[in-house]
């Protein structure tokens, strides 16, 4: 396998690599990712079962999009293939330093300048992944359709096809039927979003410029992505500060926010299971209190 990636690299790059050491990289929650050096140059490299190649390429277009808008600083992919019935994705290896290093008002202000590259449409031009989970991204016009259809109908389906059938999903079904009253007054463009972003999928280079790396990527409202680094945290204050000082949110973000975080829980439940259908039923209860 390491041959064949050695091989793929140095088509990609116009330049002769063969892997000569590798190691493992931890942290990661879906793959096996290891940092392979040879000469003077080292890349990144995740690995899975064959079957992951279109999460890989999918995975390369999102950091494509993303780098193309300059706003942010992600790792450049550099191939995507099948070696030794292994799918693997290399990407430019970034020396992550110590988070104290890096400035959370940076990360603020790139976000926000990626959010305002913005789409026609919502959705993308391919699905991809949420964690393991299929991400639908066909394109509509109207926001809050593609969040009932593509988002939270997506994952409540999901769910019940799991089995986590009654409250869950007779709530849902309400929720889904109110959704557009969360939208009263709010249009939002579509903003090109990173889909996945907690506090594992961002860190800081020797520099000190900010990263976001393992993207969902897809165009919809920036405030998805705002909600999900409130859910789980890790987001310096000051992170948060500087991004509504340079992009301010609607008022309307303090009941939306559990709409959107509805679906990385919904998601949760899908993939790690019941833990999570508590938490799951209870926002879904507050939003529709809020909803009238
Ligand atoms: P997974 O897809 O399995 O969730 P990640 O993309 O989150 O994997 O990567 C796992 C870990 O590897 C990250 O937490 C980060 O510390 C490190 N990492 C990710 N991308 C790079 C990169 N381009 N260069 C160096 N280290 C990286």
């Amino acid at each position: 396998m390491w041959n064949l990636i050695g091989k793929e690299i140095s088509a990609a790059t116009g330049a002769a690599f063969s892997v000569e050491t590798r190691s493992s990289v931890g942290g990661g929650c879906i793959n096996t990712a290891y940092r392979v050096e040879g000469g003077a140059r080292r890349f990144f490299v995740k690995t899975n079962r064959a079957s992951a190649l279109p999460m890989f390429e999918a995975e390369a277009g999102g950091l494509h999009e993303i780098a193309a808008t300059c706003a942010i600083r992600v790792p450049n992919p550099v191939c995507a293939g099948v070696a030794a019935d292994r799918a693997f994705l290399v990407l430019e290896f970034i020396d992550f330093a110590t988070r104290s290093n890096g400035s959370g008002e940076e990360l603020g202000r790139r976000l926000a300048a990626m959010h305002r590259v913005v789409a026609q449409r919502c959705g993308w031009r391919r699905d991809n992944t949420i964690g393991a989970t299929p991400q639908i991204n066909t394109p509509t016009e109207n926001w809050p359709e593609f969040w009932r259809e593509r988002r939270l109908g997506y994952q409540l389906a999901l769910a019940a096809r799991s089995g986590y059938r009654g409250a869950l999903q007779r709530g849902g079904e309400r929720l889904l039927a109110k959704l557009e009253g969360f939208f009263a007054g709010y249009a939002p463009p579509p903003s090109l979003l990173h889909g996945d972003l907690w506090g594992g999928n961002f860190a800081f280079d020797r520099d000190g410029t900010p990263v976001v790396f393992d993207p969902a990527v897809y165009y919809g409202d920036r405030e998805t992505d705002l909600a999900m680094t409130e859910l789980f945290g890790g987001f310096p204050a000051s992170f948060h500060a500087a991004y509504r000082e340079d992009f301010p949110l609607d008022p309307g973000y303090r009941v939306r926010k559990t709409l959107y975080n509805l679906y990385h829980v919904l998601n949760h439940l899908n993939l790690f299971g019941g833990g999570y259908l508590g938490q799951a039923e209870e926002m879904i209860a507050r939003l529709l209190s809020e909803a009238g």
